[in-house]
């Protein structure tokens, strides 16, 4: 027998974590967390919470581990596009944009550099946790640059002489200021989604998740 829960993933704590659990339970799914626990049980629902970093929900989705995930446009996008390239997997549907998580992925230039748009990055080093976003975004306008990976402190790269320019997520830009960095670009802009995987679910769980969007979306009506 199958295993008639149905699964969705979410980040354990983080930015989305919050939000990501009040959204289930104005859907009527309640869970008692416990704090250090990978998994929850709903006790209103044959539903399981499996609470992970968000780097590893698009993968989850993907492979069809999970039934439902949600997450960061930013870091579903970024999963799919290296899926695409290592020709692994990388299948979901999109069933709502969520409204939280927003932020943009941006390009920020040290502020004593002159910057003269996109040209201005030909042939420079680019710092960023999202590789593969920004390569697609210079490919796409003609530029050709280097990416060196960070997964982490992006921001201290070019002082400490590791990138002449980074590629980070923004929301208010604070953080870009106290680093002495002017952001120039905005390559992508993200929020929540809330995403399926491919492979087609049980009719029962199917149900319960057209169940579960009715009341996501009158929800997310009474807030308008
Ligand atoms: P984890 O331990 O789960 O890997 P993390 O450190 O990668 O956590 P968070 O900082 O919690 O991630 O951010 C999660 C997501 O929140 C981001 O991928 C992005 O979609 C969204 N987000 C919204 N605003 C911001 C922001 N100002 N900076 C970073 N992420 C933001
Ligand atoms: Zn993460």
């Amino acid at each position: 027998m199958s295993n008639e829960r149905l699964t969705i993933a979410v980040q354990k704590s983080g930015r989305l974590s919050k939000e990501s659990m009040k959204l289930l339970e104005a859907c009527g799914v309640k869970f008692n967390i416990h704090e250090a626990r990978l998994m929850a049980h709903s006790t209103s629902h044959p539903v399981d919470l499996l609470r992970v970093r968000d780097d590893d929900i698009p993968g989850l989705v993907m492979d069809g581990v999970v039934d439902l995930g949600l997450i960061g446009e930013n870091v579903l996008e970024e999963e799919r596009l290296e899926r695409v390239i290592k020709q692994q997997p990388s299948g979901f549907s999109s069933l709502r944009r969520l409204d939280f998580g927003f932020c943009r992925l941006s390009v920020a230039v040290p502020k004593e550099e002159k910057y003269e748009g996109l040209q201005s990055l030909a042939g420079k080093k680019i710092a960023t946790t999202y590789p593969r976003l920004l390569e697609s975004y210079l490919e796409k306008q003609g530029i050709k640059a280097r990416t060196v990976m960070l997964t982490g402190s992006v921001e201290v790269a070019p002082r400490a002489g590791l990138a002449d320019a980074i590629c980070d997520l923004v929301s208010t830009g604070a953080t870009l200021e106290a680093n002495g960095l002017v952001e120039e670009e905005v390559i992508f802009r993200s929020q929540v989604q809330l995403i399926q995987r491919e492979e087609a679910l049980s009719t029962e769980k199917q149900e319960l998740v057209n169940k579960l969007l009715a009341r996501l979306d009158g929800v997310q009506l009474a807030k308008e």
